[in-house]
């Protein structure tokens, strides 16, 4: 028997959270109430962090247990699993092709406006639970999300351009650039030459530490870089600083044909047709999150890669400080990838 109250954490603005006595849900037709296990810290968490969620309790990157369902609703009690961000609508055209992540419908994001997995108990309709295996860490399992959705897609997106990946360059070596080196492994080869850059110092070790090639923007130039590690022109640069001059840098070094894929959202890119385009044949292409039929290929990588994913989340936390975790992962110096979030 569940208790019938719980206390949420509410995002009041201004970096401060208080808790409050909420009611536990209860599931309707084809609901899943979850118990929430976990959920990881996101840079796009900032607005709400600091502007405050007057909507809804945040959460966007959680995992948990199934502990009651409605009627008709599919999976069981007891199963684990990660809550994909989109309720997509299954109906639009989109949808009908599998691409949820570019649903034209959708009826709402978990986490930003209905309450998502900082809510010890919160309800989910069941297409967007993935369930995951016994042998997955219920912590872990919230790399299905952002850290691998995210990440496995963009690989994909070069992928659908460029048949002959040899080489990819990441910007920025935070939460989503680990993600991308480690789906660049994982997806392409593991001894795929991948080099991954940061103005930030304090990031490289732990990039590297997961099979990057570091380059340490603050001490030479993004050129100097490649160059050292013995790599003349990338394949495929994926952008995670969204900053316009990190971008146009990385269009300039691609090889014929190469890729530039963007996933960190902000600033624009100027470029030429001639010479940044049109005669080396490259492309620019926009990724956006992953659709939810991504998340069984990236179960098996991470059963069978559970320790080398895992590396991506370096600090825990309980609910109880979830202030603490958003001023550690926002701290300008911060020494943080991934932060996860606990319940007790
Ligand atoms: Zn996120
Ligand atoms: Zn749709």
């Amino acid at each position: 028997m569940k208790n019938e109250f719980m206390n949420v954490p509410i995002f009041s603005g201004d970096g401060k959270v208080h808790f409050e006595e909420r009611k536990i849900p209860t599931p309707g037709d084809n609901q899943l109430l979850i118990q929430a296990k976990a959920n990881l810290l996101c840079g796009s968490d900032r607005n709400q962090f600091y502007n405050g969620s007057p909507q809804c309790i945040p959460g966007h990157e959680g995992a948990g247990v199934i502990v009651e369902k409605g009627k008709n609703a599919k999976f069981e009690i007891g199963m684990k699993g990660a809550v994909y961000l989109y309720d997509y609508c299954h109906k639009c055209r989109s949808c009908q092709l599998g691409l949820t992540n570019q649903c034209l419908h959708k009826n709402c994001d978990y986490g930003f406006n209905v309450d998502g997995a900082f809510c010890e108990y919160y309800l989910v309709n069941d297409y967007v639970f993935f369930p995951v295996d016994e042998s997955v860490d219920v912590i872990n399992a919230t790399l299905l999300l952002d850290v691998m959705g995210t990440g496995g897609h963009a690989s994909k997106r070069a992928q659908l351009i460029h048949k002959d990946i040899q080489s990819v360059l990441i910007n920025g070596a935070g939460p989503i650039g680990l993600g991308l080196l480690a789906m660049s492994k994982l997806t392409f080869a593991k001894d795929l030459p991948v080099l991954i850059n940061d103005v930030k110092s304090s990031r490289l070790p732990l990039a590297e530490k997961m099979g990057g090639l570091p380059i340490d923007l603050s001490k030479q130039s993004l050129e100097e870089g490649i160059e050292q590690h013995g790599i003349k022109n990338p394949d495929v640069a994926i952008d995670a600083t969204g900053k316009a001059i990190a971008r146009k840098n990385a269009l300039n070094v691609l090889a014929k044909r190469g890729v530039l894929v963007m996933v960190g959202n902000g600033e624009g890119l100027e470029f030429e047709q001639y010479p940044d385009m049109g005669a080396p044949e490259r492309s620019i292409l926009g990724s956006e999150y992953f659709s939810y039929n991504e998340m069984e290929a990236n179960h098996e990588l991470l059963k069978n890669n559970q320790e080398y994913l895992s590396q991506i989340i370096t600090h825990e936390y309980k609910i109880k400080d979830v202030q603490k975790s958003y001023e550690h992962f926002f701290s300008p110096d911060s020494d943080a990838g991934k932060i996860a979030v606990v319940h007790n």
